[in-house]
């Protein structure tokens, strides 16, 4: 299964199972997959799956892991392109390039499977122009030799597609975050090259979001941002509205999108904490040599 989320120029080649058109949510397509199709789980064999933080929390949920450990185990960053940006794909079966979650009866995450599955063989297309806030969406049609699925008599327009799969839900959930990435994407020397920091923050508020959520109960959040008792404890408890404020964070941090109030003393306080943890290493150190003589 190919990643979905196409460039349509990035596939100029003939022998590309992109067709080279962009429809819209009108255009009717022949699809249809079904357990008796003679190429089920052909798809989930070979896998190219970018996910996104919705796509995230919801198998990380649905596993019953944190969101590190379900990085760890099921996929492997890789480069976004422009910008140092880091991406997440799905990582298969060691040693194969079948999907961790086939089994012979299907998708054992099924009601939780990531956008791409959902889409497929339909293509996300999102564009975003230089002079525009917002994306614009658009689709394209993946034909793969393996799937049959096209050569059954069923036609269903794209829009009823994204409903029928529960692609809404998704993309409602992962546009903030796509409208965030194709900004950084075409934002180039606008916003300069991005520090290890911010990439690393960009890393950690889109994808982890449990270490995410460990940051924002640190001291050092505490005491450097403003943010209301009730949104708080909501932070703490409900991953989707984390995720929501993890991208308030990163378009602040990289783009100096002002939407957190700092606290008035935060630089102040930011100071004395470094001194008090200079202060604390120089004593170890201190420890450690009179230790040693
Ligand atoms: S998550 Fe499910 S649908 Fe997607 S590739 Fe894996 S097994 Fe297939
Ligand atoms: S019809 Fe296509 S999407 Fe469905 S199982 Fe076959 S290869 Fe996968």
């Amino acid at each position: 299964m190919a990643d979905v989320d196409i460039d349509i120029k990035d596939s100029p080649f003939v022998e590309s199972p992109v067709v080279p058109e962009q429809f819209d949510e009108d255009h009717v397509i022949k699809f249809r997959c079904h357990k008796d199709i003679e190429c089920f789980n052909a798809c989930c064999r070979n896998i190219d799956i970018m996910l996104t933080p919705y796509d995230i929390i919801r198998l990380k949920q649905r596993l019953g892991l944190t969101s590190s450990e379900f990085l760890k185990k099921y996929t492997y960053p890789f480069d976004f392109g422009k910008n140092s940006l880091v991406g997440v794909k799905m990582e298969p079966v060691e040693g194969c390039t079948a999907c961790q979650f086939m089994t012979d009866e299907g998708c054992s995450v099924y009601e939780d499977r990531p956008t791409s599955c959902r889409y497929y063989p339909v293509g996300l297309l999102s564009t975003r122009r230089a002079d525009e806030n917002v994306d614009r969406a658009s689709y394209a049609l993946v034909q793969e030799d393996h799937c049959k699925g096209h050569f059954e008599e069923r036609e269903i327009t794209i829009g009823d597609y994204r409903k029928e799969q529960g692609v809404e839900e998704y993309d409602d959930h992962g546009r903030a975050w796509r409208q965030l990435v194709l900004k950084m994407k075409s934002a180039g020397p606008s916003i300069g090259s991005l520090s290890k920091t911010s990439l690393q923050f960009f890393f950690m508020a889109s994808y982890d979001i449990d270490r995410f959520r460990e940051f924002i109960k640190s001291e050092g959040f505490g005491a450097t941002f403003q943010i209301d008792d009730e949104l708080r404890q909501k932070l703490y408890e409900d991953d989707l509205e984390l995720m929501r404020f993890g991208d308030r964070m990163i378009r602040q941090i990289m783009f100096g999108e002002e939407t957190l109030a700092k606290k008035d003393d935060a630089y102040d306080q930011l100071v004395s904490r470094r001194e008090e943890q200079r202060r604390i290493r120089d004593e170890l150190e201190a420890e450690d040599s009179s230790d040693d003589t």
